[in-house]
């Protein structure tokens, strides 16, 4: 495990006079709050012995239930025993590599990819290898050419890491017919997919794409998640596994930490029974939208020539690529003197690619915020062009490091 040199640069990116568009925070200000203290008062004086013992590894029943009801919303059908309720998803990564991965076995996943995940399996010793993307997600051939080689090599592949909607950090959405060829390639390889969808809920245009756990036969673990459509700091997730895997993980996450926070189960096991969360949900796609939107106009209207953007239809990320000779890594201490803040490409890599790119998230700042964070992002990327312009790409900064990993992020 390894720290990162930029994580200093984020200590400054987070002064209040900087526009940050680097972490994916949630904005929970928009929740009503006042009605959030009441349910929690509500545990405590209705279920206060309950809510403050000692609960199960595998998380309460009733909100197990109540996950499976929210669960349909994506389409997918599933009991409460087939799941296993996690710290944020994020356990449910860190229990899936503790129980799957031994040093040197290989883990595919996107590129690029959610940097927490790489930190994840890089920690567990995983040989972490990417799969490339288009504008309609993984390609397909590559994802079979990576595993026919594999499979030649004599080397064990343990699963396929993807996250098919509003993809952190290239906010790509994988198509029908791509998730289908996706199934068709891991079930003749007899290979496992990770389906990680912590954002299928916040779209904000198009329609929702099946998930791969309904198209699978038992080879895709789903992970779900309540950070994005209610609150990051209940760190409420969870795994839907096959029986089998699930048992493992039940065991793992018992090694971990014993028992889940009761106390926080039952704030969202009352949130889920009794508030109109579907509304919630509504309101927080109608204000990330309009986020969005600001976003994406801001970069139409702003830009150099020779920067391109994804467009995202739902989530938190747009990933923008700079013109040739421009390293966004090199760029973002001129960025933070412009008082704007993002997170450079070559974090969402295992390999150090990335320099060309970087995350930009709409999800925290004000619209208002987010078009100025894009006017000072285009006065810095101005000031390296006119660096390449006279002195050559080679002048730009070394870049020295740029295989340290980005702080764990959002
Ligand atoms: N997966 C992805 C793709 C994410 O973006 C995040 C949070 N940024 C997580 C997992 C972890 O989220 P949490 O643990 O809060 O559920």
């Amino acid at each position: 495990m390894v720290a990162s040199e930029v994580r200093a640069l984020f200590a400054v990116a987070s002064r209040p006079e900087v526009v940050s568009l680097a972490g994916g925070m949630p904005n929970v200000a928009a929740l009503p709050l006042d009605q959030i203290g009441d349910l929690v008062k509500d545990v405590v004086s209705e279920e206060g012995p309950a809510a403050l013992q000692y609960g199960s590894a595998q998380g309460d029943p009733v909100l197990r239930e109540l996950i499976c009801d929210y669960m349909t919303l994506e389409g997918v059908q599933a009991g409460p025993d087939d799941l296993i309720v996690t710290v944020g998803s994020q356990q449910a990564l860190d229990l899936i590599t503790r129980v799957f991965v031994d040093p040197g076995d290989i883990v595919l996943t996107e590129a690029p990819t959610y940097v927490t995940a790489i930190n994840t399996f890089a920690a567990f010793q995983a040989d972490i290898r990417h799969v490339g993307m288009d504008d309609q997600g993984v390609l397909p051939d590559e994802l079979d050419h990576a595993l026919t080689q594999a499979a030649k090599a004599g080397r064990t592949v343990k699963f396929f890491y993807t996250i098919p909607n509003f993809q952190n950090p290239a906010g790509i959405t994988m198509t029908a017919e791509r998730r289908a060829r996706v199934m068709e390639i891991c079930q003749r390889h007899d290979v496992l997919i990770i389906e990680d969808n912590p954002y299928g809920l916040l779209r904000y245009e198009g329609e929702p794409q099946p998930t791969l756990y309904s198209q699978g036969d038992g080879n895709v673990i789903y992970l779900g998640s309540l950070s994005k459509t209610l609150s990051p700091g209940l760190r409420i997730g969870w795994a839907l596994a096959p029986s089998a895997v699930r048992a493992k993980l039940v065991l793992a996450a018992e090694s971990a930490m014993l028992s889940h926070s009761t106390f926080n189960q039952l704030v969202v096991r009352r949130y889920l029974s009794t508030f109109p969360w579907k509304e919630q949900i509504k309101a927080f796609n109608s204000m990330y939208g309009e986020r969005r939107d600001a976003m994406l106009g801001a970069l139409t209207a702003m830009m150099p020539d020779g920067c391109t953007w994804t467009r995202p239809e739902g989530g938190f990320f747009v990933w923008a690529t700079l013109p040739e000779g421009i390293d966004a890594k090199a760029m973002l201490p001129r960025a933070v003197n412009e008082r704007v803040a993002y997170v450079p490409g070559t974090g969402f890599y295992a390999d150090g690619r990335g320099r060309a790119s970087m995350r930009l998230s709409f999800c925290y700042p004000t619209p208002e915020q987010i078009r100025e964070g894009v006017r000072r992002l285009v006065g810095a990327i101005e000031g390296e062009l006119d660096l390449r312009d006279t002195f050559g790409p080679a002048m730009n900064r070394p870049t020295e490091g740029s295989q340290a990993p980005t702080p764990d992020l959002p």
